[in-house]
């Protein structure tokens, strides 16, 4: 079968190309959307951030994609799409182990981190349900005038001087499509980087890494499974010596990080639970990974806890095996196309930057879209260059939080550089000072982003005190630190406070009122101090 000529083509239909496609319409332009697979399917990557669900809000309101935007906060996801299953995410929750020892409170908290995103469930992020998700964002896109077609095996491709051309096989019978320009938005290692041999750069300093994951029912929650609850007050609990808790640590992206690789656990609302890990080659070779479930129970072997956690857990979804994680392509964009920054690189789950990286590629690549039909070689050399520079300043903090697995003191360091940078960016682009915020984790402020590399040089010396390194860290993030991050007080729970808001307004120029309105706008209820210097 041949098809029109479109404006746009677009290879792969999960939330990215979905997502580009409804807006692409919105533009006005023609859109094809081409998949291979079928939905709904299972599909990896599902924890977003208050980052991610700005970009996502942002990207809806100058697109007009109200029933999109609903999907940016835990509450509005709730009232609008409750048939589509979300996890909710209060914050990050780290837990570190070491192994074959059960994981136990310490007084000083020197074992775990959590730090809150959002100060209530309303406004708080989501995990992505990615089979419902998707599925649902390429419905949306259908009924915004796209065309779509899936159970798609696209076998050649070619470019021309007006546009591009593609062939495949549509369930056995040939298919053929025409566009002027085409996104490929099909992940890691995905069509183009087949079809044009487009090579992998190594990504420096990263350590290699290899993961192991599936879907899983009857995961416990964390909290049931810790024996000595000492001091803490669990989620719910009233106890009169209670010490507030910053959010029910399953309520979150909980990591579990141990000597060699790291372990996520994202609950859903409808009974699933996603895990994984993600492990240096030499833990892989030892728990001899590909081989999937018995895999999984070695590590667990060593994670007396973590085995609590899942003793009654089944796997859903057979156990997917990666063994290369990070990639970057040697090239992101020809003449006629582009490729979405989900396949022209990826790092790690830590910290999810895949979703906001493809979400500024996808504003990105829309606003040059705007200007034209088919983007001109300049816009197209910016975008490729923006997506490189901002996978090279995440791989910078996420490679040494790999090398520190081993070291919760620097980790737990380090993490304040992403926390104090993406609390920042957030506080700055929502009061509309856009120049306070260049760049993903702030990499457009020199004085930021120098100190951020050489933290991230520094946290591979094996002589390093932590104390010097906390110190390093506190005066590195003190221009930008506006949510009391880094506090030794605060022994490692992060709550959100305002308060931390009000009395770091200076840091963005805003006033008092600024502060207040913007709260107000995000539905966060607020007081102001009652004393100002103003
Ligand atoms: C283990 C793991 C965990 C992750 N966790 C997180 C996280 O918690 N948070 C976060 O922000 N990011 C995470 N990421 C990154 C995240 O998965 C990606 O950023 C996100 O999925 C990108 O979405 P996408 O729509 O661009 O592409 P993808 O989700 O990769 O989807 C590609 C689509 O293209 C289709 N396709 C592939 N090849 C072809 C072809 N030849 N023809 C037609 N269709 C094709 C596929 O079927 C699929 O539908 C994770 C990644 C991995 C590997």
């Amino acid at each position: 079968m041949k098809h029109e000529l479109f404006d746009l083509a677009i290879v792969g239909s999960a939330f990215g190309g979905s997502l580009l496609a409804s807006i692409a319409r919105r533009l006005g332009r023609s859109v094809v959307l081409i998949e291979r697979g079928r939905h709904p399917r299972f599909a990896i990557g599902e924890s977003s951030t208050p980052i991610t669900n700005l970009f996502l809000e942002q990207l809806a309101d100058r697109y007009e994609l109200p029933r999109i935007r609903a999907f940016s906060k835990w509450g509005t996801w709730q009232r609008t799409h409750p048939g589509i299953a979300a996890g909710l995410k209060r914050g990050f929750s780290f837990y570190h182990h070491e192994l074959s020892k059960p994981w136990s409170h310490r007084t000083d908290r020197s074992n775990e981190l959590l730090v809150a995103a959002s100060p209530n469930d309303e406004i708080a992020d989501t995990h992505w349900y990615r089979p419902d998700f998707d599925a649902f964002l390429v419905e949306e896109a259908i009924s915004n005038g796209v065309v779509y077609v899936d159970q798609t095996e696209l076998t050649a491709f070619s470019e021309g001087s007006d546009g591009v051309h593609l062939t495949g096989f549509h369930q056995g019978e040939p298919m053929e499509f025409r566009a002027r320009f085409l996104v490929d938005a099909s992940g890691a290692r995905g069509f183009l980087w087949n079809q044009l041999q487009l090579g992998e750069d190594p990504i420096e300093g990263f350590p290699a890494r290899e993961a192991l994951f599936t879907h899983f029912t009857g995961v416990r929650l964390w909290e049931t499974c810790v024996e000595d609850r000492s001091d803490h007050e669990w989620h719910g609990s009233k106890g009169p010596a209670a010490v507030p808790f910053p959010f029910a640590p399953d309520d979150a992206a909980l990591h579990h990080i141990f000597p060699g690789g790291w372990m996520w656990v994202l609950r859903f609302n409808n009974g699933i639970t996603s895990a994984g890990a993600s492990v240096s080659p030499e833990l892989s070779k030892q728990l001899q990974l590909k081989t999937g479930a018995a895999a999984w129970a070695r590590l667990l072997e060593q994670l007396p806890t973590v085995a609590t956690q899942f003793a009654d857990a089944e796997a859903v979804h057979p156990f997917v095996h990666l063994p290369s994680v990070a990639f970057r392509c040697h090239r992101g964009f020809g003449h006629r196309w582009a490729l979405l920054p989900s396949a022209m690189g990826f790092l790690d789950p830590m910290l999810s930057t895949g979703f906001p990286l493809t979400l500024l590629g996808i504003r990105h690549l829309a606003e040059l879209m705007e200007q034209d039909m088919v983007p001109d070689p300049q816009g197209l050399e910016s975008y490729a260059a923006e997506n490189r520079a901002n996978l090279e300043i995440a791989s910078e903090l996420v490679g040494a939080l790999h090398h520190n697995l081993a070291r919760p003191a620097i980790f737990q360091a380090l993490t304040m550089l992403y926390f104090a940078a993406a609390s920042y960016s957030e506080t700055a682009l929502r009061l509309g000072k856009y120049d306070h915020a260049p760049g993903f984790l702030l990499r457009g402020r020199p004085g930021f982003h120098q100190g951020l590399r050489d933290l991230c040089r520094q946290a591979r010396q094996k002589t390093l005190l932590d104390r010097d390194f906390h110190e390093a860290v506190t005066r590195t993030i003190a221009p930008i630190n506006v949510a009391g991050l880094s506090d030794p007080k605060k022994r490692n729970w992060y709550p959100v406070d305002v308060a931390d808001l009000y009395s770091n307004r200076n840091k963005v120029d805003a006033d008092t009122q600024s502060i207040e309105e913007m709260l107000r706008h995000c539905g966060i209820p607020s007081m102001p101090p009652k004393k100002t210097s103003e």
